[in-house]
């Protein structure tokens, strides 16, 4: 903000981003403990990033699910393909319910009562059926869904439009074929343009973040603390409850040994959660699949794309723990229509989060949204996300870590029923590594 007038800003743009969050997290809670409800006038500050992470999500919604969607091609859409959706899209909707399950046993976020000061906004909202929500997803209106910020009906126009145009693009027709390639590079340049608005709209998350916390610790005092321990532990236990249980599972019943897999597993694990991006970890991963696992190219190459791209069961997860979070915070726990709504939300949402760092919080506003908990400026709503989002971090490292082991269990699965594995490999008989890289 005002800081961009003065030239020597390197200590700021070039120092770590994730430091910088956390510092301002920190900063702001111990101010805010101090100085107390007298920090109230540093609210703009916080709502100026609360905005400016709102501005971005319809577009990426709408982008990056059209870009999803039309990247399918329906012609590979055979036997690997559907099982491979059914994999992502049943292990994802059980990552949500671990979330959900941990959210209602932890309870996060209880006794804050950050919606003492207004809890009207949302009461009204959070009523409709969920028959009422399931017809609502049908736009009457595509443009007014987009621009009323309605984001499921936007959901369902973006993965209709996606299939739509991954069929024009296979056209034989060489008018209709450029015609969706164009289609699909607009889309795919709006998502690309809005990623790189996040990563500049997050240069101010640390000032943002700084001044959401302080505000809540300023009213809150150090009851805050408690709470946001709880997520983390209520999010990483979910975290490996999924993987431990649901993943392994999977696994013994396809006849692998879980050891075997997660031995293979390790480096695509620990570079997830250094990275924080499923995508910027898909050589690592693919890598492992046909070097440690032995699936053959033609599976891999299609299924851990696609599943960077759209299978998300940490974010999933992170999505379940937080919403319920954020209900208590506000003192509105959420009935059991909202979680199921939630459910469905995330699902999709976790589908429509890019593979990159703090996508994930973003796709968190529209399942807020579809609950009727909006994040607007100055709500109790938008302080218990700031809360969500000053830790996101930590919470992302272990989601990821989980979104890319969940591509690998499902690509080794699925690659295994269509004999597509070359079980040498995998069982440790053959070694297909460079001599140099079997360290890593
Ligand atoms: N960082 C996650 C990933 O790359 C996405 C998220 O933020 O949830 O898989």
């Amino acid at each position: 903000m005002s800081s961009e007038k003065r030239k020597p800003l390197d200590w700021y743009f070039k120092s770590n981003l994730l430091i910088r969050i956390l510092i301002g997290l920190v900063a702001g809670a111990v101010v805010g403990i101090i100085f107390g409800p007298s920090v109230a006038w540093m609210k703009p500050f916080g709502s100026i990033l609360v905005n400016l992470l709102k501005m971005i999500v319809m577009p990426v919604v709408l982008a990056t699910l059209v870009v999803g969607a039309s990247s399918i091609n329906p012609s590979t859409l055979g036997k690997i393909g559907v099982k491979i959706l059914a994999f992502y899209l049943i292990t994802s909707a059980f990552a949500v319910g671990v979330g959900l399950l941990m959210g209602n046993l932890f309870k996060p976020g209880m006794g804050l009562e950050l919606g003492a000061v207004a809890d009207v906004a949302g009461k009204e909202l959070s009523k409709p059926s969920l028959a009422d929500t399931l017809i609502a997803i049908i736009p009457k209106n595509p443009f007014g869904s987009v621009a009323s910020g309605a984001v499921l009906p936007t959901i369902f126009f973006a993965i209709i439009l996606g299939i739509a145009i991954s069929y024009l693009r296979q056209s034989k027709d060489e008018r209709i074929q450029s015609s969706g390639e164009m289609l699909f590079k607009v889309f795919d340049g709006l998502a690309e343009a809005m990623y790189l608005i996040v990563r500049g709209v997050l240069q101010y998350a640390p000032i943002g973040v700084f001044a959401l916390i302080a505000v809540v610790f300023g009213s809150q005092g150090a009851k805050a603390v408690g709470p946001l321990g709880t997520v983390t532990l209520a999010a990483f236990l979910g975290y490996i409850l999924h993987v431990a249980i649901v993943y392994t599972v999977i696994l013994i019943i396809s006849k692998v040994n879980p050891i075997t897999f997660f031995k293979g597993a390790r480096t695509p694990m620990i570079t997830a959660l250094v990275t924080r991006s499923s995508s910027g970890t898909l050589p690592v991963t693919m890598k492992a699949a046909e070097e440690k696992f032995g699936v053959h190219k033609n599976v891999y190459s299609f299924t851990l794309p696609l599943g960077a791209t759209i299978n998300m069961d940490g974010t999933a997860i992170y999505q379940g723990v937080c919403a319920i979070f954020i209900g208590f915070a506000i003192g509105m726990p959420l009935t059991l229509g909202q979680q199921l709504t939630v459910i469905l939300t995330a699902v999709l949402a976790s589908i429509g989060t890019a593979g990159v760092p703090g996508a994930g919080a973003i796709m968190l506003l529209m399942v807020l949204n579809s609950i009727g908990l909006p994040v607007e400026a100055g709500t109790p709503v938008a302080a218990a996300y700031a809360m969500i989002l000053g830790i996101d971090a930590i919470l992302d490292m272990g989601r990821t870590c989980v979104n890319v082991t969940g591509d690998m269990t499902g690509t080794l699965v699925v690659a295994k029923s269509e004999k597509q594995v070359d079980l040498d490999v995998l069982n440790g008989k053959k070694n297909l590594e460079p001599e140099s890289n079997s360290a890593i």
